[in-house]
């Protein structure tokens, strides 16, 4: 399949193929939408298999982030890079600083920030070549790693659906299943903990398993049990699809929330869900306050002022609840619709001319 065919009919604008034989530097860059503001999105370093796999999964990021941002009303649209390569083996400073000229060729049509395989070093190096870079180290100014504010996101977002569910928001007594004690699945068990929910946890890693185990003395559970465990919620905060059909018979959990992105393996396990009786907070939803953090960043960042608009991630989720009661779909349903809406809302009131001179205006 080409790339126009594609990226045809889902509303891509601009896909970038960035090339340099220096530095061995294979990227891609998607903009899906710019329709409320520049496309912002992270970087991912990986090694894929093929530049079609680079392709097809940095073109379903960005259109990620575009309903992300619109959800978290922010004034930003959807993006998305990929740099081809190991990171362990192929990174260095001019491989990184070469990526950031062609960001910034785009003129802050896109901004980046760090994802899988970059880190809090990599995007103050990009930054010595572009301005359009965001979520960088305290050293340069920045806000730092944003991981613990997605997870204080999805800590409110959690007593949103405990509201939605048992009719209190109250975490104390409630048990919850970790799936991933990572960087945001850590600062989660802290969270959870301190509000006196009762946490079990199972990872790969064992270092990261003994380190939340000895913090916060939660529990542990087998890897292949940790989803269909007793718990009023179960908080995948790993890898993405895991909800599927394998595994979605064996849930008894009220409950599906967590930072995970691409929770869902395809869009009817939400309708699935839906038809067991267990409220689904769309990722990309709960998950948003580590891109509310970097946009931030983008203003001067203020901590304070970035903790209180992750707070809001509690009544974005009620928003769309609520839509999915009254209108009978699923709540990922409602959260696509909900993003949907505000584009097109917000992109409506753009069409009001100003002041702004210049060659579109005057064309
Ligand atoms: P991380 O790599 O720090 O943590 C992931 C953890 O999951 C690791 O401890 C890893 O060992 C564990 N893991 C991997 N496979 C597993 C498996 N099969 N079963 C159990 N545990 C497994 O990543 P992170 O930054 O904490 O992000 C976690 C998820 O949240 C990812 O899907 C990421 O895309 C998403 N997310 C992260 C942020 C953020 O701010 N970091 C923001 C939005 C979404």
């Amino acid at each position: 399949m080409s790339v126009f065919e594609r990226i045809k009919g889902d509303g891509y604008e601009q896909v970038v193929f960035c090339s340099d034989d220096h530095t061995d530097l294979r990227a891609i860059i998607a903009i899906h939408s710019t329709a409320l503001g520049p496309a912002l999105g992270g970087t991912r370093f990986f090694p894929y298999n093929s530049e079609q796999d680079a392709l097809v999964d940095v073109l379903r990021l960005a259109r990620g982030m575009t309903y992300k941002a619109a959800a978290a009303g922010l004034d930003l649209g959807g993006g998305k890079a990929v740099i081809i390569g190991d990171p362990k083996r192929a990174k260095s400073e001019e491989l990184l600083r070469s990526y950031g000229r062609f960001i910034e060729t785009l003129g802050g049509r896109y901004i980046t920030a760090e994802d899988v395989g970059t880190a809090l070093g990599d995007m103050d190096t990009v930054k010595r070549e572009t301005r359009w870079v965001t979520g960088c180290s305290h050293t340069y100014g920045g806000s730092g790693d944003p991981s613990p504010v997605t997870a204080y996101g999805v800590f409110h977002g959690m007593k949103a659906c405990c509201l939605e569910v048992f009719g209190t928001p109250e975490l104390e007594g409630r048990t919850v299943a970790v799936q991933g004690v990572g960087k945001v699945g850590y600062a989660l068990c802290g969270h959870l903990t301190e509000a006196g929910a009762k946490v079990t946890i199972a990872d790969v890693d064992v270092d990261n398993l003994a380190r939340a185990v000895s913090d916060f003395g939660v529990a542990t559970t087998d890897l292949a049990g940790i989803h269909a465990l007793d718990a009023d919620i179960f908080a995948p905060c790993a890898m993405g699809a895991v909800i599927n059909d394998d595994t979605i018979i064996d849930l008894q959990c009220k409950i599906v929330a967590g930072c995970a992105n691409n929770v869902l393996e395809r869009d009817e396990h939400g309708d699935k869900l839906m038809g067991l009786g267990i409220l689904y907070a769309p990722d990309f939803v709960i998950n948003a306050g580590g891109l509310i953090n970097v946009e931030d960043e983008l203003r001067g960042y203020d901590r304070e002022r970035a903790m209180t608009r992750v707070e809001n991630i509690y009544k974005t989720l009620q928003t769309i609840f609520a839509a999915s009661r009254e209108r009978g779909v699923s709540t990922a349903t409602a959260a696509v619709e909900h993003a949907q809406d505000r584009i097109r809302k917000i992109s409506r009131i753009r069409m009001i001319r100003t002041a702004e001179f210049g060659p579109a205006s005057i064309r």
